[in-house]
């Protein structure tokens, strides 16, 4: 007799924020973790289904795991996605969750050179895109972290950075300046796996974008 052997999908996710508001989601898909990614030290979660699993990663992860295949299915936000180039992946579902700016900020008071801009920040690519599609010459700085320090000691004029609520610039006497794009977090799909799992994966889609369609009614 033929065995039906069912589709195994990995699910890759970072901690924080992410974990937090797509465990809902994944819920509503009938999928919970058995353990607790900010308590636990497990890298790869078992779920209640036997056919799913979740790793967890950092955020700028995601899409190089999705990309290679190693996990089929990711949640990253589009900051990160646009960074990364999206390379093998698709995008599929807006998820809505982890609502932010990504932005040119700087002092308030204090307008931006015309030339010999430098621009710090971890989003270079995005940022050598932004300011090369306008003609602005820049130099960008890569850094890993902290970015609004760099306007306040002389390393950079400005920097690009996701802004939610705007109050750590502020606390740091900066503000927002140019509004480069809106970021939610997405969910992608490796192309590859696409085609192989098909059933499985669309099943989850439908799943997901009906929790995120019920949570966010137009
Ligand atoms: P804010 O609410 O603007 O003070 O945000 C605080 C910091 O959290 C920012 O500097 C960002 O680096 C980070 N942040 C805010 N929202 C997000 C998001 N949706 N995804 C990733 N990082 C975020």
């Amino acid at each position: 007799m033929d065995k039906i052997v069912k589709d195994t999908l990995t699910i890759a996710l970072s901690k924080g924020r992410i974990f937090k508001d797509t465990a809902p989601l994944l819920k509503a898909a009938g999928i919970e973790p058995l353990d607790d990614p900010e308590t636990s030290r497990k890298l790869i979660l078992d779920t209640n289904r036997d056919d799913v699993k979740l790793v967890i990663i950092r955020a700028t992860d995601v899409p190089t795991y999705v990309q290679y295949g190693a996990a089929d299915l990711g949640v990253a936000g589009k900051d990160v996605l646009m960074e990364h180039g999206g390379q093998e992946l698709y995008e599929l579902v807006d998820l809505k969750i982890a609502r932010c700016k990504l932005m040119v900020a700087g002092f308030p008071d204090r307008p931006l050179p015309t030339t010999g801009l430098k621009v710090a920040t971890k989003f270079v690519n995005c940022t050598r895109r932004y300011f090369a599609e306008q003609g602005r010459q820049v130099d960008v700085i890569k850094l890993y972290g902290s970015m609004e320090l760099a306007p306040l000691v002389g390393l950079a004029d400005c920097i690009v950075d996701v802004v939610d609520t705007g109050n750590t610039l502020r606390a740091n006497g900066l503000a927002p300046l140019e509004h480069m794009a809106n970021i939610t977090s997405r969910l992608i799909v490796n192309k590859a796996s696409m085609k192989l799992k098909h059933a499985a994966i669309r099943e989850l889609i439908a799943h997901i974008q009906a929790a995120v369609d019920q949570r966010n009614p137009s």
